[in-house]
Formats: C-alpha cells, structure tokens, sequence
C-alpha cells in the first residue's frame, strides 16, 4: 500500500478479521500517516458460509418434493469444496 501523503511504501502493522473481512492496517515508516484497506472476505467466513450452503444442498436433496439426482446425469458434478475455494480466490485476486 502506497502512503496517500508522502508516496512511501507504508508498512502493514495489523490484520482484522473479526468481522468476517479481512481488514488490513498499514502505517507510514516516513511519515507515520496510518492508513487500512478492506481486503475482502476472511478465509474462516468462506469455509463457514460454503459449509452452510453445503448444509443447505444436503436439506434441499433430502426433501420429498427434491429433484432426484439421476435427472442430470454427469451434466454438472458437484465441485469439491477446494474447487469453489480456488474459484474465489482466483476471482477476487
Ligand atoms: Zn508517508
């Protein structure tokens, strides 16, 4: 991260993910301005979140009135959780 005030290369002093982002704090070796950058989601939100939506697929599967999984066959293979990880990454790099 650049330092908005003198251009240096600001050091990152902290990193936050209590709230689900990653929010990464930087500080000025020059100048001292402090500064953060929100840096997207945090690696525990995603596990967490693709862990509920694989809950969720799980639930919708096992309802009576669910499509049987012969309808599609081999159309589209469920991708492993490493796959939708690797996905995200790749998109929000
Ligand atoms: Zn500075």
């Amino acid at each position: 991260m650049i330092c908005a005030k003198c251009g240096a290369t600001m050091a990152q002093t902290d990193k936050n993910t209590m709230t689900g982002r990653v929010i990464r704090e930087y500080e000025c070796r020059s100048c001292g301005h402090a500064d953060w950058k929100d840096d997207g989601v945090a690696l525990w939100k995603v596990m967490h979140d693709a862990s509920e939506q694989d809950a969720a697929d799980n639930l919708a599967q096992s309802a009576p009135n669910a499509q049987p999984e012969a309808a599609s066959p081999a159309s589209s293979p469920r991708p492993s959780l490493w796959q939708r990880l690797t996905r995200f990454f790749l998109k929000h790099r």
